[in-house]
C-alpha cells in the first residue's frame, strides 16, 4: 500500500520510518528545500525515548542527548518551589528522558530515513487535498500532484492542508504569549548535573534546559497581544527588559541574545477535534493535536502518532479506512488531555495578576512532587506497553 506523508518534521519522519518497517511504501512531501529545525531543544520524555528506541534510533540518539536529572523551579528572584525527580519519572516508565537540540533530533531522524531508503521531496509544498472519484489527491504549488492509496497529513499547526479537508478549519488558536528561544554556550563548565531550570515570574516565565555540561537550550516567554511579533519595537531589547534582575544564568543568556541566535515565536495550538480522517486523508502530529509547549509533550505526542500509526495498519492491513479510524480513537482521548493540561499551566504561569501569581507560587510550594512524577508517569505511558 502506497502513502504520502505531508511535511518532513517529527511526525512525518518518524511516521515514514514506522510505515517503512511494516512493509508500507512510503514517500515523503516537504515544503521547504531541506530539514527545518523549528525550535531551539526538545526533552524526549520516557514515552518519546520508548518510540525512539522502537525505530532503531534511541543509541544514536544517547550519543549527542543529555540525560536530564531534575527540574528545579523557583521563582524569578530564585525562591525555590520545588524539584521534579526526573530520574523517579524514568524509573516508572522504564525508558530514559533525553534532552537534546533540535537539529540533533532532526538530523537523526532524517539519517533514518535516508538509510531506509525513503524518497523526500523538497520544494513540494501542498497547496491543497480534493477528492476525485473514490479517492483523494493532494495539490502542489509547482502544478504537480499525487494520488496515493493513503494521504498522511504531518503538515504542521498552522496552515495544514490535510486538516482543512477533514475538518474544513484549520485556524490555530493563539493562546496569548510568545517565547523567545535559542541555545547557549557557556566557555566552562556550568551544570554539574543536568538539572532543568523553570524559573517563574508575573505573566512571565524562563526555562533553562542543559543537554551537556555547558550547552543548554532556552525559552523565555511573556504575555503579549498577537501583534506582538509585527509591531516594530527592538525584540532583543524587550527580551532583556522582560528578564531583567533574574538569576544569572537567566542574564548570561539574555545580555548575549541577539537576532542571529534567538528566534521569537508566537504560541498557537488547535482545540480538539474528535475526527482525524476523512476518506483516504488523515491527519497526525500537530495538525491533528497541536499542544503548546507548556504541555512539554508536542513531539513526543508525534512520535507516539507514528508507533500507534503502524500497529494499527499493520493489524488491520486491508481496511486502512478503518484502521484510521481506530487510530483516532486510541489517540484523541490522550492528545486532548494534554492540549487542556497545556493551556491551563499556560493560563498560570502567564497569567499577569501578581497575587493570583503569589498563589500559584505558594501551591508550587506545597506540591507533592513525588505524587506529581507518579500522575506524569502515569498519564504519559499510557496506551504503550512502559511503565508499571
Ligand atoms: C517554540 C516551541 C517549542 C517547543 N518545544 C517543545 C519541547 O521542548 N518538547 C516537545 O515535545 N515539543 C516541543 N514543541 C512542540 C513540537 O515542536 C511539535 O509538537 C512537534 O515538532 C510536532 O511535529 P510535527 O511534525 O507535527 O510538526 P512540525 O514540526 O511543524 O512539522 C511540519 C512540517 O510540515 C511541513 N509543511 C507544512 N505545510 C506543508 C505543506 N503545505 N506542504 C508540505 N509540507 C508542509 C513544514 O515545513 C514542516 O517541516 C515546541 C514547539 C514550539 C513552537
Amino acid at each position: 500500500m502506497d502513502v504520502a506523508i505531508l511535511g518532513a518534521g517529527v511526525a512525518g519522519l518518524a511516521s515514514a520510518i514506522a510505515l517503512k518497517q511494516i512493509g508500507m511504501t512510503v514517500s515523503v512531501f516537504e515544503r521547504r528545500g531541506t530539514v527545518h529545525n523549528l525550535g531551539a531543544g526538545i526533552v524526549c520524555w520516557p514515552n518519546a525515548t520508548f518510540v525512539l528506541s522502537e525505530l532503531g534510533i534511541l543509541d544514536e540518539l544517547s550519543t549527542v542527548a543529555g540525560g536530564v536529572t531534575s527540574m528545579r523551579r523557583a521563582t524569578h528572584n530564585d525562591i525555590a518551589l520545588g524539584t521534579l525527580n526526573i530520574r523517579d519519572l524514568d524509573a516508572a516508565m522504564g525508558f530514559p528522558s533525553l534532552s537534546v537540540l533540535r537539529e540533533d533530533l532532526m538530523r537523526i531522524l532524517l539519517e533514518q530515513v535516508e538509510q531506509c531508503d525513503i524518497p523526500i521531496h523538497y520544494a513540494a509544498h501542498a497547496t491543497g487535498v480534493e477528492r476525485v472519484g473514490d479517492a483523494c489527491r493532494v495539490q502542489f504549488a509547482d502544478g504537480s500532484s499525487v494520488s496515493p492509496r493513503i494521504i498522511v497529513g504531518a503538515d504542521g499547526r498552522m496552515n495544514s492542508v490535510a486538516r482543512q479537508y477533514i475538518t474544513n478549519d484549520n485556524q490555530p488558536v493563539y493562546q496569548g504569549f510568545v517565547n523567545w528561544i535559542g541555545i547557549h554556550r557557556w566557555d566552562k563548565c556550568v551544570f554539574d548535573c543536568l538539572e532543568i531550570r523553570d524559573y517563574w515570574g508575573v505573566g512571565a516565565r524562563f526555562g533553562i534546559v542543559p543537554v551537556s555540561s555547558d550547552t543548554a537550550y532556552w525559552a523565555g516567554g511573556i504575555a503579549a497581544p498577537e501583534s506582538f511579533l509585527t509591531n516594530d519595537s527592538n525584540q532583543i531589547a524587550q527580551l532583556r527588559q522582560s528578564f531583567r534582575g533574574w538569576p544569572s544564568q537567566v542574564g548570561d543568556i539574555v545580555f548575549s541574545a541577539a537576532n542571529s541566535n534567538t528566534k521569537c515565536v508566537a504560541l498557537y495550538d488547535h482545540d480538539p477535534v474528535p475526527c482525524w480522517h476523512r476518506d483516504n486523508v488523515m491527519m497526525i502530529g500537530d495538525a491533528a493535536h497541536a499542544a503548546l509547549p507548556t504541555s512539554g509533550q508536542g513531539a513526543a505526542q508525534a512520535l507516539e502518532d507514528a508507533w500507534f500509526l503502524a500497529r494499527e495498519f499493520a493489524a488491520l492491513p486491508n481496511d486502512p479506512e478503518n484502521a484510521m479510524a481506530r487510530f483516532t480513537e486510541r489517540r484523541s482521548k490522550k492528545t486532548s488531555g494534554i492540549i487542556i493540561g497545556g493551556r491551563n499551566f499556560a493560563s498560570n504561569l502567564f497569567g499577569s495578576d501578581a497575587e493570583a501569581c503569589a498563589l500559584r507560587d505558594r501551591n508550587a510550594q506545597q506540591t507533592d512532587y513525588a505524587s506529581l512524577v507518579a500522575g506524569m508517569a502515569t498519564g504519559w505511558s499510557a496506551g504503550l506497553p512502559i511503565g508499571g
